[in-house]
């Protein structure tokens, strides 16, 4: 153990030169804690099969393809690779058990959804630990937030089961149908909640497709729908790569497709069914602002900044990944966010002290660093302040933030998905919101201030589909969720996003 303790913050670093001391309050130094690995196993197979119509079925071609933990690169399992003949297999599925399930009253749909709900907290801490090993993402965050929020998820949907008329007064709402998911490997198990969840509660049938790299809590969920008695062929999970998620666009027999994941797919599923009948929506990337006025509470805003940007290795959709400080507080924050990001613990991602995991996987640390290697050299001056040792195996990117950032700059127009940071200032709101609004995204964004006029008038014009107000990255299932412009459209969670899945 380290004998310096990181006091907190201090109101100016700067030294004689004017120049900016960003080593942290112990000078690069941080208390260590004692190792606190989480002790449940949870058994991973050596293979696992497609779930098609309630059954894990081996794949048709049988390849498979390995799942790895990325923090030290061994092989989890080899996960089944759906053809087109088995994504047409669980379509058949879901079509044949269609009639059925959206014939149920909505109270027993909705008593199969609380199943569902109880069953993952039942399995809550092994469905976390699964979760870290295959994504990378620090035990504590999957244990209290992406498990919790995915059984709360289905508590809230099946509550609305039996209630769909009196969401939609005067009308008669009707499930869409079959409905084709696929979703990313960021959130994968509250991914796939927000999917399967409303879907269910409307009536409709589905067939999900996980990412490739992340594919084991779904398979879970499989299991879990097994567990529960949910009749068969309502929920089928298909696993593979874009060939297997674009299969199941491209199927005829498909209503819907829901979509979470990057743009440049959105925008191919987009253009794919566009000439049918499908219904689409899309959630998509992000670049959001998180603005920080000079009347905030610096502290909570420097909080805000950190829970925007370095949540989950900075893998999320609405990541306040640029930041705009108002000019008068600018080296007041960069100072006391340089001492907090050397205070956080980069590491085991099974360690309960873990603040920031693994990447994901190869390719997203290589897309990582390439923009860090960018962001230098367009001329901006990135701050590496965390003093953490990463090991030698596994995909690690250390949390830093760039000043001197230009908006031409790629840190500031692109999508990284890392915990990279771009900080520019501003001088007046409306500055503020010219700036936060120029960016083909539209997701979330985060506006810190005392005064509540300026949080009503920044929140009324901001280009985004949630706007989180002194606060950041906070998820409720009744909380509509979703993009406009390159960021999507359609929303999930909330009375909005039952609307999805209904006609
Ligand atoms: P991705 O687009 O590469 O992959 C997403 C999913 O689409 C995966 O399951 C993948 O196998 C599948 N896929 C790939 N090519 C396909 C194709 N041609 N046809 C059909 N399916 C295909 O995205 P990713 O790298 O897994 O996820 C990161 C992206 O997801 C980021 O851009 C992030 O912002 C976005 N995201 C958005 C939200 C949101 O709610 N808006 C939430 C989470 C992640």
């Amino acid at each position: 153990m380290s004998s310096t303790i990181n006091t907190g913050s201090k109101s100016d670093q700067s030294d004689a030169s004017g120049k900016l001391d960003l080593r942290g309050a112990s000078g690069g130094g941080m208390f260590d804690y004692a190792p606190a690995p989480e002790s449940v196993k949870a058994p991973i197979a050596d293979t696992y099969g497609l779930f098609i119509n309630g059954e894990f079925v081996d794949p048709s071609s049988g390849d498979r393809f390995e799942t790895l933990n990325p923090s030290n690169e061994e092989t989890l399992s080899m996960i089944s690779s759906a053809s087109v003949s088995d994504v047409d297999a669980a379509v058949q599925a879901a079509r044949d058990a269609l009639p059925e399930w959206s014939g149920l009253p909505g109270s027993v749909r909705g008593k199969y959804l609380y199943r569902i709900a109880r069953r993952i907290q039942e399995r809550a801490r092994e469905l976390a630990v699964l979760e870290t090993l295959d994504g990378g993402k620090p035990i504590k965050e999957s244990r209290d937030i992406d498990i919790p929020l995915a059984a709360a998820h289905f508590f809230y949907h099946a509550g609305w089961a039996d209630k769909l008329e009196y969401a939609f007064p005067g009308k008669t709402p009707e499930p869409v149908g079959v409905c084709g998911q696929i979703i990313p490997w960021n959130f994968p198990f509250l991914m796939a909640a927000w999917k399967i969840a409303p879907a269910l509660a409307c009536g409709n049938t589905i067939v999900l497709k996980p990412a490739e790299t992340t594919s084991l809590t779904a398979l879970r969920l499989a299991e879990i729908c097994q567990e529960v008695g949910l009749p068969k062929g309502v929920v089928n999970i298909v696993t593979g790569a874009g060939e297997t998620g674009s299969a199941l666009v491209d199927h005829p027999d498909v209503d819907k497709i829901a979509f979470t994941g990057s743009t440049g797919v959105g925008k191919m599923i987009a253009k794919a069914t566009a000439p049918t009948n499908k219904r689409l929506t899309l959630e998509l990337g992000g670049k959001s602002a998180n603005i920080i006025f000079e009347d905030a509470s610096i502290d909570q805003a420097v909080e805000g900044i950190v829970e925007g940007i370095y949540f989950n290795q900075g893998h999320v959709c609405c990541a306040g990944s640029r930041v705009f400080v108002q000019e008068s507080v600018l080296d007041t924050v960069i100072n006391k966010l340089g001492d907090r990001l050397a205070s956080l613990r980069v590491g085991d991602p099974m360690d309960k002290n873990t603040d920031l995991g693994a990447i994901n996987s190869k390719e997203q640390l290589g897309t990582i660093n390439r923009y860090l290697e960018t962001g230098t050299s367009e001329g901006a001056t990135r701050h590496d302040v965390n003093p953490c040792e990463v090991p030698e195996k596994g995909y690690w990117c250390k949390p830093c933030f760039f000043t001197g950032v230009q908006p031409s700059h790629a840190i500031a127009r692109e999508e990284i998905f890392g915990p990279v940071l771009a900080v520019m200032s501003f001088r007046t709101p409306d500055e503020a919101l010219s700036r936060a609004n120029n960016t083909p995204y539209g997701l979330a964004a985060g506006v810190w201030t005392d005064k509540g006029s300026k949080i009503f008038d920044m929140a009324s014009k901001l280009d985004a589909g949630v706007v989180w107000l002194n606060t950041y990255n906070k998820f409720d299932p009744a909380s509509p969720f979703g993009g406009f412009k390159e960021s999507g459209f359609g929303r999930e969670g909330g009375r909005h996003g039952l609307a999805a899945y209904l006609k």
